[in-house]
């Protein structure tokens, strides 16, 4: 599900609070499932395990941060909502906001894809600055606490382990507990929920894991103010290597080597210039060369394979607990989706505490969020599997619709209205269905015009 199916926020639909909830994790998801749990909450506390500064700042518990992050219009549209102003605050804090149909050049099956038709607003900043801007709005809020250097240690459970009532936790002045009627894991790919539900008899969830061996190095560059542009060169089988450069505050660029199936790329200057000279476009190189670099400091991030829980196959589930974000589903980077996901995710999760009946909450919270997971999964790992290098379970249909997205690119280089098309997908507004609108499809399949000479 994305933006164009998900029902929009509606805080009329919560009419009374009370009880505390705490929330583990205060990245992106955690933040967002704080926002929705106050409209049925009297009290949330939301906590992390790492220092939290009032300024944006890079910090151990999401070593990504140093990497591209730009959020695409699901993202932000929902937390605009949850946040009346939030993109300003955005802007305000150094952002950009780019055309995607005309500022950033996304290069695939041999050539950029055609400037698109309409505008797509695209914002653009470092990772910290778009936490640090949820964060600051959820700090304001009435009845939600913060704790920061605060170690999640273990769920309470009542006696049959049948309903969790609570977290102890670890912190400088010793351990705690903290009581609640529901708790939220959002710490992300290293949840402990899965090996916690077998220690307590409980079946773990079925894991899909789809190995792509893929290393990201991360280079900060000077950016001339004015200076706008976006580069997006998608890997393609067989060529394993792809990058990304993205303006952020402060005039920056951040830009990314990506390399699959360990041909990944170099953590030294001399390295990186040589592995950007081996893409299929000039321009990466040519940002690298002409463009200072604000450090030789070089961000290495593994990733060795995307990895989903697919909570919601699951019929028993101890009451009390919820599991949202990358503790569900992380997956290959590529189109940008993670932090929109844990919004549309954020926004099921307002959908069904609006609900009357609060019995069984995770496993019908766990059906709506599978459905935001499903699309981001099949497009991010879809693309995976162009590669015969990658193992995992493959999704129906991925090497028929690979086939046909791969020709739906090479009509973009010139047909703009399939490069929106495109684009309208990766950016979450609409499904990966939408390719298969008869309007698309008659674009993507009817002949190219011949060339006549003479
Ligand atoms: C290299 C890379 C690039 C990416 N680029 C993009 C992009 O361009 N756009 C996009 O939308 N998404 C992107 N993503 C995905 C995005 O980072 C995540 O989807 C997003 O941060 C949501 O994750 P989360 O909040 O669920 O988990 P995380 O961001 O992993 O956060 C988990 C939080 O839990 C805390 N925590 C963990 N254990 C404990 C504990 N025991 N006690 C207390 N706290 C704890 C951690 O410190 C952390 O704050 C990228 C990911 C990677 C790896």
């Amino acid at each position: 599900m994305t933006l164009a199916t998900v029902s929009p926020y509606d805080p009329d639909q919560i009419t009374e609070r009370s009880g505390h909830a705490v929330v583990v994790g205060a990245s992106m998801a955690g933040l967002l499932a704080t926002r929705v749990l106050i409209d049925r909450f009297e009290r949330v506390t939301l906590i992390e395990k790492d220092s939290l500064p009032d300024e944006p700042a890079l910090r151990p518990g999401i070593p990504q941060a140093r990497h591209i992050h730009v959020m695409q219009k699901a993202g932000l549209v929902t937390v605009e909502n949850l946040f009346p102003g939030y993109s300003d605050d955005v802007i305000e804090a150094g952002g950009l906001v780019l055309d995607l149909a005309s500022d950033v050049k996304l290069y695939q099956e041999g050539d950029f894809l055609a400037g698109g038709p309409m505008r797509i607003p695209q914002y653009t900043a470092s990772r910290p600055v778009f936490e640090q801007v949820t964060r600051r709005r959820v700090a304001e809020l009435d009845g939600v606490t913060i704790l920061d250097e605060c170690h999640f240690s273990n769920y309470l459970v009542d006696d049959q382990a049948s309903t969790v009532e609570g977290v102890s936790v670890r912190t400088a002045d010793g351990d705690r507990e903290l009581d609640a009627e529901l708790v939220v894991d959002a710490t992300g790919r290293t949840s402990r929920t899965p090996a916690w539900l077998e220690n307590n008899g409980y079946p773990a969830p079925p894991r899909d894991e789809v190995s792509i061996d893929l290393a990201y190095s991360t280079v900060l560059l000077e950016r001339p103010a004015e200076t706008r542009r976006a580069f997006l060169v998608l890997p393609h089988a067989p060529r394993t290597r792809g990058a990304a450069a993205f303006p952020i505050e402060n005039g920056r660029w951040l830009l990314t080597l990506g390399g699959m199936h360990g041909d990944y790329p170099p953590t030294d200057p001399e390295g990186v210039l040589e592995y950007a000279a081996s893409l299929p476009v000039a321009d990466i190189g040519r940002l690298l060369e002409e463009h200072a670099w604000v450090s030789e400091d070089i961000s290495y991030y593994p990733i060795p394979s995307s990895v989903r829980h697919r909570y919601e196959d699951l019929d028993r589930f101890p009451d009390g607990l919820v599991v949202i974000g990358d503790a569900v589903a992380s997956f290959n980077p590529i189109y940008g989706q993670g932090m929109s996901v844990a919004a549309l995710e954020a926004l099921q999760f307002h959908h069904t505490l609006a609900t009357d009946d609060q019995g069984g909450l995770a496993l019908r919270f766990f059906e709506r969020a599978a459905g935001v997971v499903d699309d981001a999964w099949s497009i991010a790992v879809g693309s995976d599997f162009q590669f015969p290098e990658t193992t995992g379970p493959k999704p129906f249909g991925t090497n028929l619709v690979n086939r046909y997205v791969a020709r739906l690119h090479r009509k973009a280089h010139t047909d703009g209205r399939l490069a929106d098309a495109f684009n309208r997908v990766i950016i979450m507004e609409n499904r990966p269905t939408s390719l298969f609108r008869p309007s698309v499809v008659w674009r993507v399949v009817k002949p190219s015009p011949r060339v006549r000479y003479g």
